[in-house]
């Protein structure tokens, strides 16, 4: 799977050269390009594709942010960078990069200032529903599991999602228009239809890549450093199946088609150390409509397993991760409403019944069982409260209006379970990729998701985490690679 390196003594001919070569000009490359060039570096972005832009472009472009932004501010709330610190280290579970995390709190108010400099605006309205994103133009909305158990017992709770200005769900469109825009001006020279191939090493150090731009080959010199920001590989069937199985197992691989890994095998082919690879984000988004958030999961066996009110990647992860098994959403008549529009996480209607016991029949669930389950709920909820799963009060009613229906959450049976990877190379916070050693590859950078980043755990996933990290470390990235040491042309005049 790994693209061989190119020794330096083997090229004859270097077709072009810049300071700084970035390869992907998604949001971490082109977030890396801005910092590059306005630190007097000269910067070519080689992007794959027709146009700039990536997965970055095509997202929802929710950017995680907190600590008091002018957002949180205007929208009345109250935020506290230790508080979204607790949060998102907690959301980064295990694999956690305590130091990634840590700066990325730090910094979380300049980066909000960085970017509305580039030009990206974000409109002071906060939208109070439970959402994929802001089906408005609002900015500000809570994007994962901040208000929900065990998170909840761990950290308050704000609103850290902030959408870049559009109607709906597009966020990610007026982002990079920005960012491309803003680079652009700074004289960044992205070549489209570029791709990087492999990159060429004299000794340890990599010193450019190889490139195919216009059917043709080409050597292209790194004076200062080379930056991999050419996105995951939820595209690459193999590389899923090798390092990310659990994935595999989705139906809905969320990202461009670029999406193939090649950065990260560039990188690994320089001597880059990878990690963090099994990890992506899973989402069934059961919600919209948001009264699901008051309905029931139970799984095979008729019982509940998780609170009904967490974020859809929590869902996704708590029911993929297991390798069998059969799971339904369960309301009463109160919300037959919602049937009249399909759920967004394209659920078929799995069965119908009078009484508990009858749409137990029809779902092949123990009967008894099911009706336990529903009687024991039912009691905790009008008390307000949920022993079981801590389902937050305000999502708890009782389920005592027959009749019942449920939808069909099992994989494979029409449910959307949306994947993409949070593994890549391993970096410093600074963007230096890492050998196995943990040793620096001199003039080799990462950023994005050819990187391990901020989002390393399909439970603890937010929305934002993936656009924060990418933009903020693509941009330390760049500061990275233009402070080295120019090292001089290699193009013979
Ligand atoms: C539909 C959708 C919605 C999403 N919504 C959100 C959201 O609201 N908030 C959030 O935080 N995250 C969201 N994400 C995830 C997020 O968009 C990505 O994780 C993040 O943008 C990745 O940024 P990146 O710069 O690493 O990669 P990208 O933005 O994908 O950029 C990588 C670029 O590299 C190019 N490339 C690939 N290989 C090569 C090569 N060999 N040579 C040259 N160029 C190459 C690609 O064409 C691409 O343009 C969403 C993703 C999708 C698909």
């Amino acid at each position: 799977m790994n693209e061989k390196p190119v020794d330096q003594s083997t090229v004859r001919t270097w077709h072009t050269e810049a300071d700084v070569i970035i390869v992907g000009g998604g949001g971490a490359g082109i977030s890396a390009a801005i910092e590059a060039a306005e630190r007097g570096a000269d910067v070519i972005v080689l992007e794959a594709g027709d146009e700039a832009g990536g997965s970055t472009a095509m997202a929802g472009g929710l950017i995680y942010m907190g600590g008091g932004t002018p957002v949180q501010k205007a929208c009345g709330f109250e935020d506290d960078t230790e508080e979204m610190y607790k949060f998102l280290l907690l959301a980064a579970g295990p694999y956690a990069d305590r130091a990634k995390v840590r700066l990325y709190c730090d910094r979380s108010l300049e980066h909000y200032d960085w970017l509305v400099r580039q030009g990206v605006e974000f409109k002071s309205e906060y939208y109070p529903g439970k959402h994929t994103n802001t089906p408005n133009e609002a900015a500000l909305m809570i994007t994962g599991n901040e208000e929900a158990w065990p998170y909840v017992d761990h950290a308050k709770p704000a609103p850290r999602g902030h959408k870049p200005r559009i109607k709906g769900d597009h966020g990610g469109i007026p982002l990079m228009h920005s960012l491309l825009n803003s680079a652009r001006l700074k004289g960044v020279d992205v070549i489209c239809n570029a791709r990087a191939l492999a990159p060429v090493t004299n000794g340890s150090t990599v010193v450019g890549v190889t490139a195919r731009i216009d059917m043709r080959e080409m050597c292209i010199s790194a004076r200062r450093g080379v930056i991999l920001a050419a996105g995951g590989f939820i595209m690459n069937e193999d590389m899923v199946a090798t390092y990310a199985p659990t994935l595999s197992r989705g139906n809905w691989p969320n990202g461009n088609p670029n999406d193939t890994g090649g950065g990260i095998r560039i990188g690994m082919a320089a001597g880059g150390s990878i990690v963090c690879m099994h990890e992506g984000f899973i989402c069934t988004p059961f919600y919209p409509p948001q009264q699901f958030l008051e309905s029931i999961i139970v799984n095979e066996h008729g019982a509940r397993f998780i609170n009904e009110d967490v974020y859809h990647g929590r869902l996704g992860s708590a029911i993929l991760e297991r390798q069998d098994g059969r799971y339904y959403l369960v309301i009463d008549s109160r919300h037959f409403d919602v049937l009249d529009r399909a759920p967004m996480g394209g659920y078929p209607v799995a069965g119908t019944g009078d009484s508990i016991e009858e749409l137990a029949k029809e779902l092949h669930l123990p009967p008894e069982a099911l009706a336990q389950t529903l009687q024991t709920y039912n009691g905790h909820a009008s008390a307000g409260v949920d022993p079981e799963h801590h389902k937050n009060p305000k999502y708890l009613f009782p389920l005592d209006s027959p009749p019942y229906a449920a939808f069909d959450l099992t994989p494979g049976n029409g449910a959307i379970f949306a994947t993409m990877t949070f593994g890549g190379l391993d970096t410093k916070p600074t963007g230096e990729v890492l050998n196995t050693e943990k040793a620096i590859i001199p003039g080799l950078y990462a950023a994005g998701r050819n990187s391990a980043g901020l989002p390393r755990s399909a439970a603890g996933y937010a929305s934002g985490m993936s656009i924060g990290d990418a933009t903020f470390f693509g941009r330390l990235a760049g500061q990275s690679a233009a402070s080295r040491n120019r090292g001089s042309s290699r193009i013979k005049t």
